[in-house]
């Protein structure tokens, strides 16, 4: 029953169909032109004969005289074709005939039509096999009806061609429905075969293994184009499984550390009796820890909840007015390093965003800007640009990027500095990256190793007032 179901089986049987109805509709076409054709000339030909019998009849005043049609002997074509003719008098009597069918009752219906002046066709069966087409009109003389005369021709010879043709297609339509069916079967296996090595690599792939390919030898067709983009898609899983896992593992060790933290300072504690500066410094430390955890923890979430559903860019912002507020917020932090934060941003700025977002994609990089720079200046530019777009610089005299890190920054828990002096988690530039993605936006960065480093921002988007 299962083979039934099958792509192959059911293409086979529409191609056996579909070649069925064709040969069947070719070969009655075939056949009934056949058949026109044969009786238009049977007919054509006793009407001909008719004539030339006609012409032969010996008509004495206004009477047919008559004792033998051919009193010289039959010609031998006629005899050949084996037609039968009979001169029919007035009054209906036989007066003289020749040919296997002589005998044959005369038919009143074609007579009364004859007397009309009209000539006409009709089929009489002669016995269970035999049937004979029969031609009668009237004999004129002078215009006036004198008698009537039969040919008649058996039409057997018909008969006998069209059963074979009959037969013919009888047997080559089957026969060539049981090879359209079979080549059919054939071809669509051959076609379809990739798909079942496509169906079973794809029950053997688990999240576990992820790197079988197909790897079909290069066909363009639609098959080789669908084993491409399942090879293609396969990477892109075994690429983004990869990612995840290194995301999971890199985000448990991030964890682990702060709770280390904690546990050797509660262990160092709980050893002996403390004084109470000494509890209090412990309650500052694991603090200080929870705060870092706590930071890590709304990183990760931000990052885990991803992009589409953390950023709504849907309502108007006025970057003017939020990037002067995100100056003003990180201004403390900056005055604990002795640093300056010089803003020039071009006001009336606005488009469409989610403020929040964008409020934590620039604290996350003034905040860098601070925690990357010893002395100096850190500047905020945002300007319009051409054709609705809006630019934003955020630049730093710090201590820079080594060019082989810099392709790097926006991955997630990249870092530069693996001894881990300065606190962070390689998260910041990796949520920045998502927020500006989020907006249709880009984000840029050039650096120079001890001279600081640039973020260029593009918005697209300006709203004027
Ligand atoms: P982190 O929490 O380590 O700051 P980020 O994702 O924000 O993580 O940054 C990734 C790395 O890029 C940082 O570890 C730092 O080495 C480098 N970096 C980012 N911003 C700056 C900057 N303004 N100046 C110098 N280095 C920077």
């Amino acid at each position: 029953m299962k083979r039934f179901k099958t792509l192959r089986f059911r293409f086979a049987l529409w191609t056996a169909l579909l070649l069925f109805i064709v040969l069947l509709l070719f070969g009655s076409f075939v056949y009934v032109s056949l058949w026109r054709g044969l009786s238009n000339s049977i007919d054509d030909s006793i009407r001909l004969s008719s004539s030339q019998a006609i012409a032969a009849v010996n008509v004495e005043n206004g009477n047919i005289n008559i004792s033998d049609i051919y009193p010289e002997g039959v010609p031998s074509d006629l005899r050949e074709r084996g037609l039968t003719i009979r001169i029919i008098s007035k009054e209906g009597v036989a007066m003289a005939s020749i040919g296997p069918f002589r005998n044959l009752p005369i038919d009143s219906n074609s007579i009364l039509n004859a007397k009309a002046g009209i000539s006409s066709f009709s089929t009489i069966r002669v016995n269970d096999s035999e049937t004979v087409r029969v031609y009668t009109a009237p004999i004129e003389d002078n215009q006036n009806i004198i008698g009537f005369i039969q040919v008649m021709q058996s039409l057997e010879t018909l008969h006998e061609t069209l059963d074979q043709l009959l037969l013919l297609l009888l047997i080559s339509i089957p026969a060539l429905v049981i090879i359209s069916y079979i080549s059919g079967y054939f071809l669509a296996a051959r076609t379809l075969s990739p798909i079942d090595q496509i169906t079973q690599m794809a029950q053997k792939i688990s999240t576990k293994d992820l790197s079988a390919r197909l790897n079909l030898p290069g066909n363009d067709d639609e098959i080789g184009r669908l084993a491409n983009t399942f090879d293609n898609m396969l990477a892109r899983l075994e690429d983004g499984f990869k990612r995840e896992h290194q995301f999971t593992s890199n985000a448990s060790h991030e964890l682990r550390t702060p709770l280390t933290a904690m546990q050797s300072i509660l262990s160092v504690t709980r050893g002996r009796k403390r004084s109470s500066e000494e509890y209090e410094k412990a309650m500052d430390d694991l603090s200080e820890e929870i705060d870092r955890m706590r930071s890590l923890t709304e990183d990760l979430l931000y990052i885990a909840r991803g992009n589409s559903l953390s950023v709504a860019p849907n309502e108007v912002v006025d970057l003017s007015i939020l990037l002067n507020d995100v100056c003003e917020i990180m201004q403390p932090m900056a005055e604990l390093k002795r640093l300056v934060i010089r803003s020039n941003v071009q006001s009336n700025l606005s488009m469409m965003g989610d403020s929040d977002a964008l409020i934590r994609a620039f604290v996350n990089l003034l905040d860098n800007a601070i925690k990357y720079t010893d002395r100096g200046v850190i500047l905020i530019e945002a300007r319009a640009e051409k054709g609705n777009n809006i630019e934003i610089v955020i630049a730093d005299t710090g201590r820079g990027i080594d060019p082989e890190h810099l392709p790097h920054i926006f991955e997630r828990f990249y870092r530069v500095d693996e001894s881990r002096s300065t606190p962070g988690f390689g998260l910041g530039l990796a949520i920045v990256h998502e927020i500006v993605r989020a907006h249709r936006g880009s984000i840029e960065v050039t650096s120079q190793v001890g001279s600081g480093t640039t973020f260029h921002l593009h918005f697209s988007g300006l709203m004027k007032k």
